[in-house]
């Protein structure tokens, strides 16, 4: 008798072993259009819409992906992702924050057109609270192209997401067999399959053989040590960006003023440089109260803290190594929080 119960027992423990071992990582597909849903007239052409084809298509593609995940979707918008804005990214975080610490997914992956792939990225860096893995893939060639690139990096997606090594690497994307984190995310070609780099960090790992490599860790503040929440923000500060060059026009920066702007961020020229006539603007702005931050039109390098600009004489923010687009994100959520600009200033230079 003795001898039965302890067979029994450990057949249970066998079937609930396997039970255990057979259940995938649970991976949500939060998808909201681009490229990689995008149509083209015929597989040759160059000319197509993006924000077509819906997630189950997008998932159906790409079969392979139910071998190592129990994979399910959500269509959260279908738009090209020069249409992204405040409201989708707000609702875009608090979905993503929601899938991770309350639906106990293991992992997101969100399918996004490539144009501000690197805005939504940072924003969700920022605002997402979880060690668990969220990736964005994109695709430069339209789903119904000849070598569409976008079943690639959804697969290459889904293997990094599963992986239980990608955990602490924050937001990433996964773009042509290539990882970067949020802050160093930059689009740089038009239309190249190759078109992401990591700036001056270069690329955080690489995908092979459907599993991730890790080069290094994010060194900024993100996810679990961001200080950043939009649970309760239903509306974003206002932040423009002016952009710098030869006998600039001050216009757009007054009119940014004129129409009640929070901030201004500088694409400016060199370390961060102002035309004369722009700079009287943003000194006479940022003393009533408009909170300027100085970036670069530069693709590479830092924006330096008191170097050609006097920052510390007149409260400007220097970005470090923010581009004016994700500049403009980390003011517009430093602004939920605060108008001091030295506390602004402590923000760049940790995120
Ligand atoms: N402009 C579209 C977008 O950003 C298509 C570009 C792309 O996804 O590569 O969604």
């Amino acid at each position: 008798m003795r001898i039965f119960k302890i067979t029994s027992l450990t057949v249970m423990a066998l079937v609930t072993a396997t039970v255990v071992m057979a259940q995938k990582p649970r991976i949500r597909i939060v998808a909201t259009g681009g490229t990689i849903a995008g149509v083209s007239a015929s597989a040759t052409s160059s000319a197509y819409g993006a924000g077509q084809v819906g997630i189950q298509t997008l998932i159906e593609a790409v079969p392979q992906v139910k071998d190592i995940a129990d994979v399910s979707g959500e269509q959260l918008v279908n738009i090209g992702s020069q249409d992204m804005n405040d409201e989708v990214w707000l609702k875009l975080a608090r979905r993503v924050n929601d899938l991770l610490n309350k639906e106990g997914y293991d992992g997101v992956l969100i399918t996004h057109g490539t144009d501000t792939m690197e805005e939504t990225a940072y924003f969700l860096s920022l605002t997402v609270h979880s060690d668990k893995p969220v990736v964005l893939v994109g695709a430069m060639r339209p789903s119904t192209a000849i070598s569409a690139d976008g079943p690639a990096n959804l697969y290459n997606g889904v293997c990094t997401l599963v992986d239980p090594s990608s955990k602490g690497h924050g937001v990433m994307a996964c773009m042509n067999n290539e990882l970067f984190e949020a802050k160093a995310l930059v689009k740089t070609h038009t239309t190249d399959c190759a078109a992401f780099k990591g700036g001056l960090y270069g690329e955080m790992g690489y995908v092979y053989n459907g599993r991730p490599y890790f080069l290094h860790t994010p060194v900024a503040k993100q996810g679990m040590t961001s200080a950043f929440n939009v649970d309760n923000v239903t509306a974003l500060p206002k932040v423009g960006i002016v952009y710098g060059y030869a006998n600039c026009s001050p216009l757009p920066m007054q009119a940014f003023v004129n129409a009640g702007f929070d901030g201004i961020v500088l694409a400016g020229v060199g370390d961060g440089n102002f035309y004369k006539d722009v700079f009287d603007v943003a000194l006479k702005a940022q003393n009533g109260g408009i909170q300027i931050v100085r970036s670069s039109r530069v693709p590479f390098g830092p924006t330096n803290l008191n170097g050609e600009v006097d920052d510390a004489r007149y409260h400007f923010v220097a970005s470090l190594n923010l581009n004016p687009q994700k500049a403009r994100i980390l003011l517009m959520l430093a602004l939920t929080k605060t108008r001091d600009w030295q506390t602004i200033q402590q923000y760049f230079n940790e995120y």
